[in-house]
Formats: C-alpha cells, sequence, structure tokens
C-alpha cells in the first residue's frame, strides 16, 4: 500500500496533541494504520494519543494472525481493550494525567480486506472512485443527536456542545469499541483524519481534493490547508493509503 500523512498544529493551540502511525506488522500480511487525538491538560493529550498508538502497535506486534482473516476484528478488539486499560491506568495513576484521554481510529489493513477499530470522534473514510463513506461512527454527543434527528448535520457543526464524547480511549476501565470489516478492491483510498479537519471540510469536499489531486502527499496536505484557511482552531491529522490499483496507477 502507498501512503501518506499531514499533520499540522493548527493556528490556535500552541501543542499538537494528535498522533498518527503507519506500521508494517511483521508477521501479519497487513498494515497498521491510526490516528488518535489526545485529550487532557498539560501535556497529558499528548501523552495519551502516543501511548495509545504505542501500545496497539506492541500487542498487534505480539500476536500472530489468526490463520482466518475473519478473526483479524477479534485480535484489534483485544488491542484496543488492552490498550484503553493502559491508558487508564496511566491516568488514574501517574498525578500529571489525572483525566487524560483520547480518540483512537484503527484500520488493518490487508490485500482485499480492511478491519477499523474505533473510540471517539476521529473518522475513517473509503474513497472508492467517486464516492466516500464514512466507515465509523462518532461517539460524540452531537452525532447521538443528529442520528435521533434532533440536530441537523449543520447545527452539529456549529454546536456549542460539538466536543463532547460520549466515548473515549482511557477514561474509563472499559470503553465501547466499534470493530467493523471492509472489503478493499484495487485503487481503494482509506482516509483517517481527526476532528480537526472535519469540523471544518465537507465529506464533499475531501473526496473533491482527494480525486482532483492525483498523489497522496500532495492530497493530504491539500486537505491540511483547506482546514488551515478556514481558521484552523484545532490540531489536523490526515492519514491516506491506497490499496493497489490495477494499472499501478494512484488515482481511485
Ligand atoms: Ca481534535
Amino acid at each position: 500500500m502507498k501512503y501518506s500523512a499531514a499533520t499540522h498544529v493548527g493556528l490556535m493551540r500552541s501543542t499538537n496533541e494528535d498522533g498518527h502511525c503507519v506500521f508494517d506488522l511483521p508477521s501479519w500480511p497487513a498494515m497498521l494504520l491510526a490516528v488518535a487525538d489526545g485529550m487532557g491538560g498539560c501535556e497529558a493529550g499528548e501523552v495519551a494519543s502516543a501511548l495509545a498508538l504505542q501500545s496497539v502497535r506492541e500487542f498487534l506486534e505480539r500476536q500472530q494472525p489468526p490463520a482466518d482473516p475473519g478473526g483479524w476484528g477479534e485480535v484489534l478488539r483485544l488491542a484496543i481493550r488492552f490498550t484503553n486499560r493502559r491508558v487508564y491506568g496511566e491516568a488514574s495513576t501517574a498525578p500529571g494525567y489525572r483525566g487524560m484521554g483520547t480518540t483512537l481510529t484503527v484500520a488493518l489493513c490487508g490485500r482485499d480486506r480492511a478491519y477499523t477499530g474505533h473510540v471517539g470522534d476521529s473518522r475513517a473514510y473509503l474513497i472508492r472512485r467517486d464516492s466516500i463513506a464514512q466507515l465509523t461512527e462518532d461517539h460524540s454527543l452531537v452525532a447521538q443527536l443528529v442520528r435521533s434527528g434532533r440536530l441537523t448535520e449543520d447545527e452539529a457543526r456549529y454546536h456549542p456542545q460539538r466536543n463532547v464524547l460520549t466515548y473515549a480511549l482511557g477514561t474509563e476501565a472499559e470503553t465501547r469499541i466499534d470493530i467493523r470489516a471492509h472489503s478493499l478492491l484495487p485503487g481503494d483510498i482509506l482516509l483517517l483524519c481527526t476532528d480537526g479537519l472535519t469540523s471544518l471540510v465537507t465529506d464533499p469536499e475531501i473526496l473533491g481534493v482527494v480525486s482532483s489531486e492525483g498523489d497522496l502527499d500532495r492530497a493530504a496536505w491539500r486537505l491540511v490547508d483547506l482546514a488551515l484557511e478556514r481558521g484552523g482552531m484545532d490540531n489536523i491529522t490526515v492519514l491516506l493509503a491506497q490499496a493497489p490499483g490495477m494499472d499501478g496507477g494512484v488515482r481511485p
């Protein structure tokens, strides 16, 4: 898989609490992609996101992949549960880290399938030709209100409580973890990002940038630039990975 990542502190904050990783798991026929958006004062947010990424990676490195790829999702769930306990343990014992937490959105990508594992309001998308589909459901108060029909997408974008999460990693001993399986076709693009992008750039705009840029690096930075042009209120992270195309081309 080709991949590219872009991250920026934004225009309003002094530290970047977002983290991301792309990692080829040695014993798996798969690649690990992940983004995490940390929260908690005095650098605790950075610690939470970095610890989550490190911990999910270490867990998967120690596992042999199940012979049946249908079992990958369950291993990913165990990896995220382990990670939640580790961040929660650190948050409850280290005085400076009390209350820290993070989002975590992971994609375990094989040749023709991907599993997403998700907690919080970062997102994974699948871009296939001229379509974009959100693969994850935001664990946020406003997303819940949108799903129940009490808010529109547009109202949610400007809602004063738009940053309130219903689930996060590391804030409770157990958390909700969404695992989903997706099939991958040649040329498909997976996009993982933090809410610093999606609070300012809409899904059709994301699709427009990715399908008009012929190059993953340029697309990732163009998306970051778009969020910056609109105020860059938060840290912004974008990760793109593309399944090999039939002709090796970059475009979806
Ligand atoms: Ca954020």
